[in-house]
């Protein structure tokens, strides 16, 4: 069995979208300006910043729940699941979040299943006119399968 396995981003992407109190204004015009491209996706996002662009924009985002309330937690889990492909996430770099080991983890975990991840609109803006952007993208990840079945036959177990 192979260490990785070879997964494919789909040309029309879950993409997940976050920001931190300080930041929501700065993504939903984000959102505003970049309309007919999200348009072609399938967005998601934490509760209260999907349903905040979703109120300024006519753009359908799928609610979690609130950030501190585990919503970064379900979007680090989808992520596992294989079901997001890409994550915008303007966090606030001034502000410090009661979650903040939940935003860590959800960085950490996009970052085992290499998931494209922007943490500010200059990253979000090159991710959006990359030309993977409306092309199928192949990508190697851990294969945890066998992950899992090497470390069971090495690990002590007495
Ligand atoms: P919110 O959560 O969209 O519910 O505000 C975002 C966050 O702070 O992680």
């Amino acid at each position: 069995m192979s260490d990785t396995i070879t997964l494919t981003i789909p040309r029309q992407k879950n993409i997940a979208l976050i920001a931190h109190d300080g930041k929501k204004a700065e993504l939903i015009k984000w959102c505003q300006d970049n309309a007919e491209t999200l348009k072609k996706h399938f967005l998601c996002g934490t509760g209260t910043t999907a349903r905040m662009i979703t109120d300024a924009t006519d753009l359908p985002v799928r609610g979690y729940n609130s950030g501190p309330l585990g919503g970064d937690q379900q979007i680090g889990a989808k992520i596992v699941e294989g079901k997001i492909d890409l994550v915008v996430f303007f966090s606030d770099p001034l502000t410090a979040a009661p979650h903040d080991p939940d935003v860590k983890a959800l960085m950490r975990i996009a970052q085992v299943y290499d998931i494209p991840f922007a943490n500010n609109k200059a990253t979000a803006d090159f991710l959006l006119h990359s030309s993977y952007m409306d092309e199928e993208y192949d990508h190697e990840i851990i294969n945890f399968k066998q992950n899992i079945a090497q470390r069971a036959e090495t690990l002590p177990n007495k």
